[in-house]
């Protein structure tokens, strides 16, 4: 028999767990004792396997552009698209959620409760950002350092081989390695996906979003529009490539993201996609790992789309000057979200307390912060390969242009 490709098996799979999780409604301890603990194990793979991938990949990259100057160009090129990506996506949810105001529900604020973490300012991101210890960043599968790390590396290496070019061979073969046991775990991504989604069903049954429907349907009107409007207007004219074919080759990564709410987990399989769809190799090994930890477009739409919702529920209507507050701390907030299951909503709370909104408010929606998370998480990881597609097209044709 003729085995089914990757994409066909993880869509088949995505709707068996929402049946399957529609028939275990009333039975979701079931789900959650017995099907979700594969999941686990299968999430447990994907973050043991992405930080030496990452940190191998991206120093393997920088290796073979045999140029710190081109990383440079490269990481400026990402750091803007992605902040010009994110700042649009927050002005989209704010849109929609003024626009759809008067339908969302009212509900009680008295006795909410929500305890902020420690609240995060852009210095304390700035500096987490390096690593004081070698070994951490592993330990606390800390994106932003490994990359930090595997940059200085790499740097180090390139100024080692001078000239005469040394030979790289061990980076690229432990490289190599690293891949070939990726693959081995994407493999088993339907069986991850039919696991990780099948409780999330059976747990919020289509009653537990009640009022909020409305809420989430604004959010995925606001991820919808996104994906379609900007995703497809840039890798059409940036990169010249169909925005039919861009969302085809991202099927996998687009199903998988959406099962697990994690764009560090989804990170392997995006890799694949992006490469299969042309990105270069060592563009897209260092524009995804990237994105994955700083570039939340998802993120920033549910957070506008939440603190409208929020506001509107305590009465207050937000000016002018505060939505443009909420668009700037937004934007700086998805840089610190991490890229793991419930990450922006613990953000949330930065947005809100910068124009001053309740805290407590996060209560309304953590409920059902797994739905908006499944939405947010896959427009997250869809921005960072429309970002590596676009980067891959600017260097091939200046690298044409200084040929010509
Ligand atoms: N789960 C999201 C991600 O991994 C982050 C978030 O919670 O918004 O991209």
């Amino acid at each position: 028999m003729k085995k089914l490709p990757l994409s066909t098996q993880i869509f088949i799979a995505l709707i068996l767990a929402i049946f399957a999780g529609i028939a275990l409604t009333s039975h979701a301890s079931l789900a959650v004792t017995y099907i979700k603990p594969f999941g686990t194990i299968f999430l447990n793979l994907i973050k043991w396997i992405v930080g030496p991938l990452v940190f191998f990949s991206i120093m393997a990259g920088v290796i073979s552009m045999r140029d710190i100057r081109k990383v440079g160009s490269i990481g400026a090129k990402t750091v803007v698209y992605y902040l010009c990506t994110t700042a649009f996506a927050i002005t989209i949810g704010l849109f929609f959620a003024n626009l759809f105001r008067g339908f969302f529900p009212v509900l009680q604020t008295t006795d909410l409760s929500y305890e902020a973490s420690a609240s995060v300012n852009f210095m304390d991101t700035l500096v987490s950002m390096f690593p004081s210890n070698f070994i951490a960043p592993f330990v606390n599968a800390n994106m932003l350092q490994i990359i930090v790390a595997s940059l200085l590396i790499g740097f180090a290496l390139l100024l080692l081989g001078g000239e005469n070019v040394r030979d790289f061979s061990a980076v690229e073969t432990l490289n190599d390695i690293f891949l070939k046991a990726m693959e081995m775990i994407v493999q088993l991504s339907p069986i991850g996906v039919f696991c990780l989604l099948c409780p999330v069903v059976a747990e919020n049954g289509p009653a537990v979003l009640g009022s909020l429907a409305k809420v989430l349907l604004v959010a995925y009107i606001g991820y919808v529009v996104h994906a379609v409007v900007v995703y497809s207007l840039s890798v059409k004219f940036a990169a010249g490539m169909s925005p039919l074919d861009f969302f085809r080759g991202m099927l996998p990564a687009i199903m998988f993201a959406f099962s697990s709410a994690s764009s560090v987990g989804t990170l392997p399989i995006n890799m694949e996609c992006t490469e299969k769809l042309g990105a270069d190799k060592d563009i897209s090994s260092f524009v995804l790992p990237l994105g994955a930890t700083i570039n939340m477009d998802g993120t920033a739409i549910y957070q506008g789309v939440c603190s409208i919702f929020i506001a509107s529920c305590y009465g207050i209507t937000l000016t002018f000057p505060q939505m443009i507050t909420i668009v700037l701390t937004a934007t700086l907030a998805s840089i610190g979200t991490a890229g793991v299951p419930g990450a922006g909503m613990v953000m949330l709370a930065m947005v809100l307390q910068s124009v001053g909104l309740p805290v407590d408010g996060i209560a309304l929606v953590a409920g059902v912060d797994r739905i908006f998370d499944m939405g947010r998480t896959t427009v997250n990881i869809t921005g960072d390969a429309s970002c590596a597609i676009i980067v891959s097209a600017l260097e091939r044709k200046k690298a044409q242009r200084v040929k010509a």
